[in-house]
């Protein structure tokens, strides 16, 4: 799934070429979505000019003129790419924006996971309830001692939680903790401050580490068309139980917890 290195990689990508553009022809092949796609979102999105195009979480926010939002998020295997119209259009295109400026902005997914919400900026933001930006935000220590004294659950949990802190999922709660020498199944109550000092700085440099290669390509991620990121060549513990840790050469155990891997090094991750 597309968490905050990807989504904001994309973001970057993007970028360059939407802002200002105007979006004109929307076609919608498959509405089916985790919620279906509105009936009338080429009548709400036509001739609607993209003035921003903001991230949060895992959530990207393309501010439109007067007042309007289109969310998009990717679910488990969405793909958002920018195309000149004679591209060949990948498998599972759900819909196709014709911009002015003579691209394509196609979004595909295969399992349909994803969601789209056209609204204004305040209604978006009060349906969310998402937690602070663990990259933008950079959440202090005084963030994390408060959320320690109000959860006792695992501080892998902690993190993973969209409304408590909004972008990190499995594999960068993996990689966060590897890098911070957190045991995944230790309680947030009960890590000390130092602990919590290196958690907080390690966010910030997987986060950030990731964005420079382009995020991950474990499943369906792509950065564009054909093009992969390259952080999972760098991953310290994600999917690599049985292989030697590149600190201790202890090998990398996995656990399942929640129907999820927790990947972690037993002698450097306390
Ligand atoms: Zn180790």
């Amino acid at each position: 799934m597309p968490e905050l290195p990807e989504v904001e990689t994309i973001r970057r990508v993007l970028y360059p070429q939407i802002l200002g553009a105007s979006i004109e022809k929307i076609e919608v092949l498959e509405s089916r979505l985790r919620s279906p796609i509105p009936a009338n979102l080429p009548s709400l999105l036509r001739h609607r000019r993209v003035v921003e195009l903001q991230r949060h979480g895992k959530y990207l926010f393309f501010i439109l003129d007067q007042d309007w939002v289109w969310l998009q998020h990717l679910g488990m295997t969405g793909k958002i790419f920018l195309q000149a119209p004679e591209d060949k259009p990948e498998q599972h295109l759900i819909f196709s924006m014709g911009l002015d400026n003579g691209l394509s902005l196609r979004y595909h997914d295969a399992r349909r996971f994803g969601y789209l919400k056209i609204a204004s900026e305040k209604e978006i933001h009060a349906a969310l309830h998402l937690g602070p930006d663990s990259l933008l935000a950079n959440p202090d220590l005084s963030f994390w001692k408060e959320l320690k004294q109000r959860h006792v659950k695992s501080i892998k949990s902690v993190l993973m939680d969209q409304s408590l802190i909004a972008g990190i999922g499995n594999i960068y709660a993996n990689e966060i903790l590897a890098c911070a020498g957190i045991h995944p199944q230790r309680s947030l109550a009960e890590i000390d401050e130092s602990s919590l000092s290196r958690l907080k700085r390690s966010i910030r440099k997987v986060l950030l580490e990731a964005i420079r290669f382009q995020g991950s390509s474990v499943s369906d991620y792509y950065v564009s068309a054909g093009k992969k990121g390259r952080f999972q060549e760098r991953f310290l513990v994600y999917s690599r139980d049985g292989a030697p840790c590149r600190t201790c050469a202890t090998k990398i155990v996995a656990v399942k917890e929640h129907g999820r891997n927790s990947f972690f090094c037993p002698r450097c991750q306390r």
